[in-house]
């Protein structure tokens, strides 16, 4: 649903500011579909994806938890498409049950909020559509990745394996309908992790690798032929420039992984960043699989600092948007307080004198009690606000690795003998 012109101020980036002398470069604002759905290039199924209204975009001054995100009573245009999660969920209550290994019965799970569902996948599994002007992204709706077309070829942002071949083919379709090159010369990788980047050996030859030191670093050491090495890497930032586009890339710090860097597209109004924020859904375990907790939790904010309407989140279907960064930090601030009070009311001791000599009984069950009494607030409140907020086992991991990092990195760490 095209609702108009989207006009939004060109901030200066906090982040960046004062570290480039570099010109904000203005570009005429495409018109886009509110809230991060985007100008589908092409459906197969005729309905779809332009007749999924938007939800209304809320006021700052709201509750993003509980203002963007409730969105029950929208049409169901999407149903009977092949969509991102009914495309993959081919089973359901009532089907017949051969054996687990084939899925089984799914739990009797809340319905997935229709915001949190992307556009409806074609006949060969993927979706492609315009982010703004000619910045495209794919999705097979739980993975994304993102290419640039310009005159003098094709830029590549990660190239995950489930969708393969489908990068190929979106790219050759969005080149033809433009008239441009579909010469892929330049692939970036977001960090070196093989689920967002197993699918780069695909595209070679001429090609030009660029990544984050760290990320070279990494693939040397998993020495994967999926994953070629980066052939030009920076430590900071690095600015592409390819065919008059600009690209900058950063590195702000460990989050997810060692190596994760921001994307952002000054010119079309776009951020990519991977793995941190789930649009829509619930992080899935352990603060989606992240090595620094500190940083995971940092990098919203940091996200936030830069210019964007358009966020690229690296999962599920659709795009993110700058309300979809506030719930999920919503989430995580509950998930840090609720840890912080379960942490100092739950008294450790009685646990430690009922496993006797048995250490690691009494510390279990000390640690699952305060992870219970942290998590059970947070799955109620945000089930049917994020999707798959009622699988428990998410929620409880992410915070008991949010509560350890408490305990372990900034307190505090629980009663102190006298
Ligand atoms: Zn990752």
């Amino acid at each position: 649903m095209v609702t108009g012109w989207q006009v939004t101020p060109h901030h200066q980036d906090p982040v960046t500011a004062g570290l480039t002398g570099t010109a904000s470069r203005h570009s005429p604002r495409e018109p886009v579909i509110a809230n991060g759905r985007t100008q589908p290039v092409r459906l197969r199924q005729g309905r779809g994806t332009l007749g999924v209204p938007a939800p209304e975009p809320c006021a700052n001054h709201q509750d993003p938890v509980t203002t963007s995100h409730l969105t029950g009573g929208e049409p169901e245009t999407v149903a009977k498409a092949r969509t991102a999660a009914r495309g993959r969920a081919t089973r359901f209550k009532g089907d017949t049950v051969t054996s687990p290994a084939s899925g089984g019965d799914l739990p009797d799970y809340a319905p997935i909020p229709r915001s949190a569902l992307g556009p409806a996948l074609n006949d060969q599994g993927y979706y492609v559509g315009r982010v703004e002007r000619n910045l495209y992204y794919v999705t097979d709706g739980v993975y994304q990745s993102a290419f640039l077309t310009t005159p003098d070829g094709v830029v590549l942002f990660d190239a995950p394996p489930t969708i393969g071949g489908n990068l190929r083919r979106a790219v050759d379709e969005i080149a033809a309908a433009e008239g441009v090159s579909n010469r892929v010369t330049h692939l970036v990788y977001s960090h070196h992790h093989s689920d967002h980047a197993g699918a780069s050996f695909l595209f070679d030859g001429d090609v030009t690798r660029i990544g984050h030191e760290e990320t070279r670093r990494l693939l040397l050491r998993d020495n994967d032929p999926a994953r070629p090495l980066p052939e030009v890497t920076f430590a900071d930032r690095y600015t592409l420039q390819v065919g008059g586009e600009r690209v900058e890339l950063a590195w702000h710090g460990p989050n997810h992984s060692p190596d994760n860097i921001y994307i952002h597209f000054p010119d079309h109004d776009t951020l990519m960043f991977i793995d941190v924020v789930n649009a829509g859904w619930v992080p899935i375990y352990n603060t989606n699989l992240s090595e620094d907790v500190i940083g995971y939790m940092g990098a919203p904010d940091i996200a936030l600092a830069y210019p964007w309407t358009h966020f690229i989140c690296g999962h599920l279907g659709r795009l993110a948007t700058r309300d979809d960064v506030a719930v999920h930090q919503a989430y995580i601030a509950d998930i840090e307080a609720s840890s912080k009070e379960a942490l100092a009311t739950v008294d450790p001791v009685p646990f430690y004198v009922a496993a006797g000599e048995n250490a690691w009984a009494g510390v279990k069950a000390h640690l699952d009690a305060v992870t219970d009494r942290a998590a059970a607030p947070v799955i109620a409140k945000y089930t049917g606000v994020l999707a798959a907020a009622d699988i428990e086992v998410f929620t409880r991991t992410t915070t008991f690795a949010i509560m350890q990092s408490l305990r372990l990195d900034s307190g505090p760490s629980g009663p102190v003998h006298p």
